[in-house]
């Protein structure tokens, strides 16, 4: 077993989806049916909205569910959607210790967007150090909270993955296989590192034009895609540099990515030299090996 390395070159897209869930389902249990009784707010720039406009709406408002699309959190309150993207260094946490109980313990660090005190003397905090992340408010009357998020394609881990619909959105595309993945149109919430993940278990190298992919290989692929990120949530995700658990701990998938960042490791499947190549601008890591550049024969099952 070779040891894991850090990622330094920034390159990762984390939270993917992953990490994202491995929140929302840390937090659903947590924070259901607490009351926001105030909300206090920090100069940032990840607010969509005036914040003072935000305490004002979600102050008093009973948190119905925790819900995702894509890399969107969710909170659904009685009138509202609250909605939060990570960014690259977002940390949502719901810390057990927080000093005082007003949260004043907190002070001092900067890079807090914004601290909910909830009923049950519980707190929800926001940290943000690139404040990439987004804080947004939509209203739950009106059009559907999909169409108001951007135009994204099936959750890969909902009952909306279908592979007929699948095959239809990467087409007889001249497109690489990698950039496609990396489309939130095609599928949403998939980054960087599951996409190569994926590629590996399904045995596709990630510059392979969509055309000349077999069908069986995109059926494949179809199949890695939500094994690698169920599996990635069942290990709480992974952590590279900042993406933390609602706890404040790590995630725990890193150790076991196959491909991503371990580019002159072996694979751990047949030996070989895991390579590092650019596709659309971004670091692509595969077995050459295991996701030949050509296509094999289908294998006789
Ligand atoms: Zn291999």
């Amino acid at each position: 077993m070779t040891g894991v390395r850090r990622c330094s070159s920034g390159s990762g897209s984390l939270p993917e989806l992953p990490e994202v869930e491995t929140l929302r389902r840390e937090l659903e249990p947590r924070l259901r049916g607490r009351v926001i009784r105030s909300l206090s707010t920090f100069p940032s720039r990840v607010f969509q909205l005036d914040p003072a406009v935000l305490e004002a709406a979600v102050t008093g408002q009973t948190i119905r569910a925790v819900s995702r699309r894509a890399k969107y959190l969710i909170f659904e309150l009685d009138r509202w959607y609250w909605i939060i993207h990570l960014g690259m260094t977002g940390q949502l946490t719901v810390p057990d210790d927080f000093g005082e109980s007003n949260g004043s313990g907190l002070g001092g660090d900067a890079h807090i967007a914004l601290v909910a005190r909830l009923s049950g003397a519980r707190i929800l905090v926001f940290r943000d150090v690139r404040k990439f992340g987004r804080v947004m408010l939509l209203s739950r009357d009106g059009s559907g909270l999909g169409s108001r998020l951007g135009s994204l394609g099936p959750e890969p881990l909902g009952s909306g993955y279908l592979l007929e619909d699948f095959l239809g959105r990467l087409g007889k595309r001249k497109a690489r296989i990698k950039s496609l993945l990396l489309d939130q149109k095609v599928v949403a919430g998939v980054g960087n590192i599951y996409a190569d993940e994926a590629l590996f278990e399904a045995g596709v190298h990630p510059a392979r034009r969509v055309r000349y992919i077999r069908r069986w290989e995109k059926v494949k692929l179809f199949e890695a895609i939500p094994r690698v990120l169920e599996r990635a949530v069942r290990h709480g995700g992974t952590t590279l540099q900042d993406y933390r658990r609602s706890s404040g701990n790590p995630g725990e998938f890193q150790s076991m990515l196959k491909v991503y960042g371990r580019d002159g490791l072996s694979c751990a499947q047949c030996g070989s030299t895991i390579q590092k190549t650019v596709i659309s601008q971004r670091g692509s890591h595969f077995c050459p090996n295991c996701q030949p550049r050509k296509p094999r024969p289908r294998p006789v099952a």
